[in-house]
């Protein structure tokens, strides 16, 4: 992938939602808090605006649920016209009215979303898709694998359009959690399923901090969201000096937006053009 790609992840960490795999769940902030956030925001949307340098491909983070904020949306369509601006993508719970994708450029917009399902009703979240794939809107639809959900994972499979992709994320916090037949019927729903594993990772080549970063919401830049070590400020000093090839520092990489860019595993490859939004389209 030419360019560089980034993840942005402000301070927000509230989610409207509460689902009992996650921390963040029905946490709300204190109103100075969110005003930070806003604030970081738009000074990195005013950064990518005056930005004159690699094309860039930008996919949103959050702790929690971004989307249910103006600033986030109004972001995400500003972001979607710049001209140096190839992707923007952001991961989302799709809980919210839909109309604003309208002022978007949807060649350059798209949506990681996720459906949770003790938190949204089947029916609703595939209406939400039905009204993405009416207006145009590039988006993948994952979900966490848990035994439990199996069924429904694949009834949603059935009911969305075939060509929207349909991911699982491995749930590895109890080893050896899948029974014999489960692995194999996640994958029918997720041919990529088997790719969600733990990679040992030290030592080893990643692009992280090469041609990928993250920056939160006071610029910090990192080479991604599981090395705490910063490179450099945004704001305060040129990219090209921050960034740089390194080996891997962590034992392992247990994430998708993590080992996505260790050049070994091929994943560029397998994603293409999707890489931001999590859409297997090649090169
Ligand atoms: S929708 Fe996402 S951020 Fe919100 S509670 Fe569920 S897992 Fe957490
Ligand atoms: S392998 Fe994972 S932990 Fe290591 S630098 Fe890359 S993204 Fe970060």
């Amino acid at each position: 992938m030419a360019g560089l790609t980034l993840y942005y992840r402000g301070p927000l960490s509230s989610c409207n939602y509460t689902c009992d795999y996650c921390p963040f769940a029905k946490e709300w902030e204190e109103p100075e808090v969110l005003a930070a956030d806003r604030a970081g925001l738009e000074r990195f949307v005013a950064w990518a605006s005056a930005w004159d340098g690699p094309e860039l491909s930008i996919l949103f983070t959050p702790w929690g649920e971004a989307l249910v904020r103006s600033w986030y949306r109004e972001a995400l369509v500003a972001l979607s016209h710049l001209p140096r601006v190839k992707r923007v993508a952001a991961q989302t719970n799709l809980s919210y009215a839909l109309d604003w994708l309208g002022s978007a450029d949807l060649a350059t917009l798209a949506l990681w979303t996720t459906w949770h399902p003790s938190q949204c009703p089947r029916d609703r979240f595939v209406r939400q898709c039905a009204r993405l794939d009416a207006m145009g809107v590039r988006y993948s639809v994952g979900v966490v694998g848990l035994r439990e959900h199996l069924p429904a994972i694949e009834a949603l499979r059935a009911e969305l359009d075939p060509g929207v992709q349909v991911w699982v994320n491995a749930y590895k916090r109890v080893e050896g959690y899948y029974a014999a037949g489960e692995v194999e019927r996640i994958t029918a729903v997720d041919p990529r399923f088997p790719d969600n594993r733990v990679y040992p990772s030290l030592g080893r080549a990643c692009l992280a901090g090469e041609t990928h970063f993250t920056v939160d919401g006071d610029g910090t830049v990192r080479r991604c969201h599981f090395i705490d070590a910063p490179l450099g400020n945004l704001y305060e000093g040129a990219l090209d000096a921050m960034l740089a090839r390194r080996p891997c520092t962590n034992a392992v990489c247990r994430c998708h937006i993590g080992y996505v860019h260790m050049p070994e595993l091929g994943l560029y490859d397998v994603y293409g053009a999707g890489l931001m939004e999590r859409i297997v389209e090649g090169p």
